[in-house]
């Protein structure tokens, strides 16, 4: 039970504000693929007095004193993530994923250099070349994509655009990709172009931790990640990477790119790992996994179209165009419903990205919740109904979202 008593006495109105997202997160159907549920123990730690703590350096070389306590937890930190991983060294200080690949740019290739990255409209990252964000201003960026017909990435495709370009860098990973990546090959093509190659596993370092999609550590010079998504951890950062690049990895962290450390989220990036190494976290992660193959089933019944068919992870891309619809109407329809999720460009994509032709759909959150199958079966129909019926299905749609979300409860309690 979350206790926010001190907060509702000091600021009442800041109190208001934050109840009634707690309302809004409680009484949702959450679908949005990079977001998920932290446990409380996870909270309590991000909400503690660590924060006080200013602790610029690493453990045992501080640029501050008082740093014994934090340096302990730091180190446990550390420690998780490097046996959740098995990765040589890890680096928890990143703020976030975008701070994660800045650092790891950085410690790989120099300004101006060519990066081979998976391109935004194929379900790549802004940080992996988008011109609004430092990646596509401060290097040379070549982008890859997925072939028409399969809708899934061509590696033959990726290997010619290798040899061709002739990368310092091949960056692997999405925010929008349904299906698994080939790590060993991807490692295959940057070793036969010399190049170095860094995976951004930030959507599915979940799945990585229970071993339901294959790691990418022992193939790739520098990992990085976020923490909040499948791993339900707290919004951050992690790098992981080979021994002979730890050095420049924690040097371009602090001081290259960062001042001090959040310790209190670093602490609740501890907490979250240790839950990741139990064996009910395993548990977690194959429902989320059996989840979305549930509703992308149950899409496929309806005669609904999903990118490459299908999904092997925890999330999928429906394509609502061939529905007569787009995503942004979609999106606004299902958000009167009481349903969240976000409308995303798909392959190909003819529309602005502002409209889209798809939505991303994913079951991180609601199998947090504890909802299973059949649940996902009824949340595929209710979505299928407000794309045919639009408004005239909103009012009864969400009246069993309502049903649902009190059969699964959230912060039980509060
Ligand atoms: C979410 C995401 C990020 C960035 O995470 P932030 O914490 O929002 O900066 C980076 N890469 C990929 C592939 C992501 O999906």
């Amino acid at each position: 039970m979350l206790n926010y008593s001190t907060i509702q006495k000091a600021d009442p109105e800041l109190f208001e504000m934050m109840m009634k997202e707690l309302r809004r997160q409680q009484g949702n159907i959450e679908l949005i693929a990079s977001e998920n549920f932290v446990s409380e123990a996870v909270l309590s730690a991000a909400g503690s007095h660590l924060t006080n703590k200013y602790a610029e350096g690493y453990p045992g070389r501080r640029y501050y004193g008082g740093c014994e306590f934090v340096d302990e937890v730091e180190n446990l930190a550390i420690a998780r993530a490097k046996k959740l991983f098995g990765a040589e060294h890890a680096n928890v200080q990143p703020h976030c994923g975008s701070s994660a690949n800045m650092a790891a740019y950085r410690a790989l290739i120099k300004h101006g250099d060519t990066v081979l990255a998976l391109s935004l409209a194929n379900g790549g990252h802004l940080t992996h070349g988008a011109s609004v964000s430092f990646s596509g201003q401060d290097y040379k960026i070549v982008s890859y994509g997925v072939a028409r017909d399969a809708e899934t990435i061509d590696y033959d495709e990726l290997q010619a655009a290798a040899l061709r370009e002739r990368p310092a860098l091949l960056l692997a990973g999405a925010s929008a990709y349904p299906r698994k990546l080939d790590f060993k090959r991807m490692k295959a093509i940057a070793d036969s172009v010399g190049a170095f190659f860094m995976v951004d596993m930030a959507h599915i370092a979940g799945l990585v931790a229970a071993g339901l999609h294959e790691s990418p550590v022992p193939y790739a010079d520098i990992v990085t990640t976020t923490t909040h998504k499948t791993l339900r951890g707290p919004r951050s950062g992690l790098i992981l990477c080979k021994e002979k690049h730890a050095k420049a990895v924690d040097k371009v962290v602090f001081p290259g790119i960062q001042g001090g450390p959040l310790l209190h989220i670093i602490a609740a990036k501890a907490a979250a790992f240790k839950e990741a190494l139990a064996p009910e976290f395993k548990t977690y992660q194959r429902q989320i996994v059996a989840n979305a193959a549930a509703m992308a089933g149950a899409f496929v019944r309806q005669g609904m179209k999903l990118v490459s068919g299908g999904t092997d992870t925890h999330l999928m891309l429906l394509n609502v165009a061939v529905c007569g619809t787009t995503g942004k109407e979609t999106e606004i329809l299902l958000d009167k419903a009481n349903i969240t999720l976000n409308k995303n460009t798909i392959p190909f994509e003819t529309l602005a990205p502002s409209v889209a032709s798809g939505i991303r759909i994913g079951t991180p959150s609601v199998t947090t919740r504890g909802m299973k199958e059949k649940e996902m079966e009824t949340i595929a129909d209710l979505i299928a109904r407000v794309i045919r019926e639009k408004d005239a299905a909103v009012p009864n749609v969400k009246k069993e979202v309502a049903a649902l979300c009190e059969a699964y409860p959230l912060y039980e309690g509060s």
